[in-house]
Order: C-alpha cells, then structure tokens, then sequence
C-alpha cells in the first residue's frame, strides 16, 4: 500500500510503464520527456515509438518546466468525494517550450488570474513517499 502523506487526498496516477519512468524523475523534481534520439523531436505523453519518424529509441530530456496556458478548466462540483475538500481548483492545458502539451492541476495560483497565453511554470508536490506530482503555477 501507497503511503500517502496525510494531507494529500487525492487519488495517485497509476504508475505502470513508460509512466513509473515519467513519475520516477517527477520525484526527483524534475520535469523530463521523451525526446526522440532519431530525430529530436519532444513527446509526451509518454509511449513507445516516435510519431515522426517511428524510432523506438528515445532519452528522458530535462524540461525547461515553462510554458503558456493553452487552456484550462475550473472545477467546482466534484465527480469523487475525494475531491470535497479540492474544489474550486483548475486543471491547465499547458503548451510547453518543447513543443509538446501536459495536462496539471494549477497551485498558488487564483483560478480568476487564469489568461490563455499566460507563462506558467512547474511545480512538485510530494503526494507520498513514492511520488512527487506535477503542477503549474503562475510564472514570476
Ligand atoms: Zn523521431
């Protein structure tokens, strides 16, 4: 069994394949992606094979953690109890300078200050032991 820190109540991402790599360095604090060692080119989320150039062969990348807002949605009426307690909170689509989009919760960051385009960067909460969870906060 997980051991969740008492503050964190939300349920943990299932941590199975190339995913367990990705949450690996997540625990680290560091955002990594695939990038492609054929061709360059950035991933995610995380799979096999590189959908430019059908390489299999690919490196965890550090990412810069930046970006800006795509878009976003603000949650007000759970779906899971275990979110009670949660909401209001947003859920930012994030176009990230490697070119690729991520999905994550927004922290320290008033839902009403959301801007499509705002810079937003990379943040670690450590849910358990075992795992650290990406989240975005508001740049600067
Ligand atoms: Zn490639």
């Amino acid at each position: 069994m997980a051991s969740q820190s008492p503050q964190y109540k939300l349920p943990l991402p299932a941590r199975i394949g190339l995913a367990a790599e990705f949450y690996r360095y997540c625990k680290e604090h560091e955002l990594r992606f695939q990038r492609c060692t054929g061709c360059g080119a950035w991933r995610h989320l995380p799979r096999p094979m590189c959908g430019e150039c059908g390489s299999f062969d690919y490196q965890w990348a550090r990412s810069s953690g930046r970006g800006t807002v795509y878009s976003w949605i603000t949650v007000v009426q759970p779906l899971l109890p275990a979110f009670n307690d949660a909401v209001p909170y947003s859920v930012v689509l994030v176009d990230m300078e490697e070119g690729v989009r991520m999905v994550a919760m927004l922290q320290d960051t008033a839902p009403e200050a959301l801007r499509i385009g705002m810079p937003v960067e990379v943040v670690f909460e450590d849910a358990a032991a075992e795992i650290a969870l990406p989240r975005f906060k508001k740049s600067g």
